[in-house]
Order: structure tokens, then C-alpha cells, then sequence
């Protein structure tokens, strides 16, 4: 399988929504062929799923992210569940917990995490996490373990920035780390280092557009065809080749995300 899936793309906000047609077209002559696109909340879920129904290489995570807090105190996820049994929908996301604004509330933060989780188990969806902070991180992870029951569960840490502990803790879970554009970073150091001892088995790869626009790329929008550019970095990381990092990858990206009887 010698193409690419961008697993993290907001196709469905701004700036990338007005022309995601363009876009995606741009990525599939890059050699980007598949696109998950993650939802915010119920607008932006109910968005991502319109652009599926209208490109079938685009599939959908609908979810509501932690900082939804900003604009409401209380949040119901329950219209999620129409929107879950759209096909297009491949995950429930992204979901998670930011403990990085003081602003967004801790406890309905928890809340609407373990609700959102309790959907993915009802829908056997994996989930796309977002986690910010270390204690964050920690949190979900616990979260994790204590839902998870006779069920096992599946899913990705996207925008991954743990330590190698993190990474055994959720490898052990059955989860992914999502790899993008941070890894080009200088700065990231640490980040390297950590995924350069992650197997490739359990690595997919995502851009995050319009964030995160890998280096030596000037900063600026970030579009899904810049995956290249993470997966030519994640080769010289891991040092192997090119090829091994798009045919693993999407193979990872694969059994994750598009073998499940609901997305036939
Ligand atoms: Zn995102």
C-alpha cells in the first residue's frame, strides 16, 4: 500500500473548508489518498460528514474536543449518537482532555470524555484522543483503563508528545501514537528521540492542517499533502526507508480504521 492517509485533517474548519475540493486534490497528486477529518462539536461533526458523502476518499471522526467548554458550561453529547451511524463515520473524535487553559472546566471535562468513550463502546468506534499537559495525558489514560471492562477499546493519541513510559502505557491499551508535523521540529528534540525508539507498527501519521505545518515549509496553513514531508522524517528517524514508513503506516491506518463492518 504505497500511498498516504492523512488520519488528522480539519478539512471541515477555516481555512481549509471553503476550498477542501482543491485541497484534497492537491494531497492525492502528493501521493495522499485517504483523509480522516476530526470533528470540534456537533456543527463541525455534522460538516465533516457532508464533505464524506460527497468525496469517498474522506472519512469521518465525529466527537466534541474539551474545548467546546469554552463557549458552553454544559455539554450533552447525546446528538452525537444520530450522527455515529452515519457510514462515513470511522471514529469518535477528537475527543479528550486540555488542561492547558485554566478556563475550560476539569470536572464536565471528565465527563464528556468517559460519555464520549461509552459511544465508541456502543458503536465499536476506536477514538482520536487530544491531550494536552502531562496530567492530561495521565488522566485519559486512567480514564481509559477503568472503561474499558471485558471490551477492549482502540484509538490513536494524536499530535503524540509523550515520554517512552507514555507511549509502553498505551501500547499496552491497544493504542496508536498519531505522528505529524511536531516531529520536524528542532525544538522537539526529546519528541524525536522517544519516537525514534517507537516501532513503526504502532505509528500512524497525520498533519493536523491547518496547524502544525512541518519544517523546512515556512509557517502557514498546513494541508494534508505535507504528510510527505512527516513520513519522509519519520524514515530518517527510524532509519528505514521511505517505502516501509507509507506501506506500514497505511496498514496500520487500515486495520484501525477502515476494516469495521459499519464503514462497508
Ligand atoms: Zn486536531
Amino acid at each position: 500500500m504505497s500511498y498516504l492517509v492523512d488520519t488528522h485533517a480539519h478539512l471541515n474548519l477555516d481555512p481549509l473548508y471553503d476550498q477542501w475540493p482543491v485541497i484534497v486534490s492537491e494531497a492525492v497528486l502528493a501521493g495522499v489518498e485517504q483523509f480522516i477529518v476530526p470533528s470540534a462539536d456537533i456543527p463541525t461533526s455534522q460538516r465533516a460528514i457532508e464533505i464524506a458523502q460527497q468525496d469517498h476518499r474522506v472519512r469521518t471522526a465525529v466527537g466534541i474536543h474539551p474545548e467546546a467548554f469554552r463557549e458552553q458550561s454544559s455539554i450533552d453529547c447525546a446528538p452525537l449518537r444520530t450522527l455515529c451511524a452515519d457510514p462515513t463515520v470511522v471514529a469518535i473524535g477528537e475527543i479528550g482532555i486540555d488542561y492547558y487553559f485554566p478556563e475550560l472546566p476539569k470536572a464536565p471535562q471528565l465527563q464528556l470524555f468517559r460519555d464520549q468513550l461509552i459511544l465508541a463502546k456502543e458503536f465499536d468506534l476506536p477514538v482520536i484522543i487530544h491531550t494536552r499537559t502531562a496530567a492530561a495525558m495521565d488522566d485519559a489514560v486512567s480514564i481509559i483503563e477503568s472503561s474499558l471492562g471485558s471490551r477492549p477499546m482502540s484509538g490513536v493519541f494524536h499530535c503524540f508528545t509523550g515520554d517512552r513510559a507514555f507511549y509502553e502505557r498505551i501500547r499496552d491499551l491497544g493504542f496508536m501514537v498519531g505522528v505529524g508535523g511536531m516531529i520536524t521540529y528542532d525544538h522537539q528534540r526529546a519528541l524525536q528521540e522517544v519516537v525514534s525508539t517507537i516501532p513503526l507498527e504502532s505509528i500512524i501519521l497525520e498533519t493536523d492542517a491547518p496547524w502544525l505545518t512541518p519544517r523546512p515549509l515556512p509557517r502557514g496553513t498546513n494541508t494534508p499533502a505535507n504528510v510527505t514531508i512527516v513520513a519522509v522524517k519519520l524514515a530518517s528517524l527510524l532509519d528505514v526507508p521511505v517505502s516501509l514508513v507509507l506501506d506500514q503506516t497505511t496498514t496500520n491506518t487500515t486495520s484501525l480504521f477502515f476494516t469495521r463492518n459499519h464503514t462497508s
